[in-house]
């Protein structure tokens, strides 16, 4: 079984999980600032997070405070940044100096987004449940929904036909097990197929490609040009495939997000942005658990 990257911090992926174990609620975190800093730059998804400039005034307004802070994080940057985890937590990072005052002024003043973003967050975890293995029971498959029928002989295999995915009654006892091996050789051969394409066009060349069990970090990519994608990916649609896959290729010639990456990323593919939302939106569903 292909376990996830060990290397992670040579590797750059376009989701990461958001979360933070460090706990600070307004006092110097336990960890030194720099690692702190590093570690939520590396993990916060940009679709649940925000910069907020210097040159971006806070007005601030009265008698709003009615959203929970759920950790200050202070290390030195030099501007304020709002992020919500997964469940929905506020989390603040802001320069050492910054008072409590202006942090509640800055949420505030941004507690629209704030709202709007935890409302996201909650419906999106209504979304799923686990998996139960009965006929009709729908999985995704390339952003289509598919319904399972289990069956005795013939089918010596899960086989597609149609709308319905075959599963053959013998495989029941390891249901899972046995959809996951189908999974991965699925997505391996289709992630292989689009990633050689991109290359093509891209004129950039790679090494490896391994297909991971991850279940946020879509795709991440070696300084060597060796690619790891997830097997979830063969449940998003082949243009949300395509997306990470480009997205991994360009980082092997461009190893960060700056303006040039994304300039780069924007030249093939101009609505990537919808790609990234979908995965976000979805990401719960890709799952046979
Ligand atoms: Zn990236």
């Amino acid at each position: 079984m292909l376990k996830e990257p060990s290397e992670s911090k040579k590797r750059l992926s376009i989701c990461r999980s958001q979360g933070l174990s460090i706990s600070v609620n307004g006092v110097p975190a336990r960890l030194a600032a720099g690692k702190a800093r590093r570690i939520m730059e590396k993990r916060h998804n940009p679709d649940l997070s925000m910069e907020i400039g210097e040159k971006d005034g806070v007005k601030g307004e009265k008698g709003m405070a009615d959203i929970k802070i759920d950790r200050v994080i202070r290390t030195k940057r030099k501007s304020i940044a709002l992020i919500l985890t997964d469940e929905g937590k506020l989390i603040v990072r802001s320069p050492v100096n910054t008072s409590n005052k202006y942090i509640e002024k800055v949420v505030n003043e941004k507690r629209n987004w704030i709202i709007k973003k935890q409302e996201m967050i909650k419906r999106r975890s209504n979304s799923y449940e686990p998996k139960k293995y009965v006929n009709g029971e729908k999985f995704l498959i390339l952003g289509e929904s598919y319904g399972l029928k289990i069956v005795s002989a013939p089918v010596k295999d899960i086989t597609i036909d149609g709308k319905q995915i075959l599963l053959p009654e013998g495989y029941l006892s390891k249901a899972d097990k046995n959809m996951l091996a189908w999974y991965k050789k699925q997505a391996k051969e289709f992630i292989c197929r689009r990633v050689k394409r991109f290359s093509g066009l891209l004129g950039i060349k790679y090494n490896t490609v391994k297909i991971s069990n991850a279940k946020k970090r879509w795709g991440s990519c070696s300084s060597k040009g060796n690619l790891n994608f997830s097997w979830r990916l063969y449940m998003a649609p082949a243009a949300v495939i395509d997306y990470v896959v480009v997205h991994e290729l360009i980082h092997v010639e461009i190893p960060n997000h700056s303006k040039q990456y994304w300039s780069r990323v924007r030249a093939l593919m101009p609505d990537y942005e919808k790609h990234r939302h979908w995965l976000y939106e979805n990401q719960k569903k890709m799952s046979i658990e």
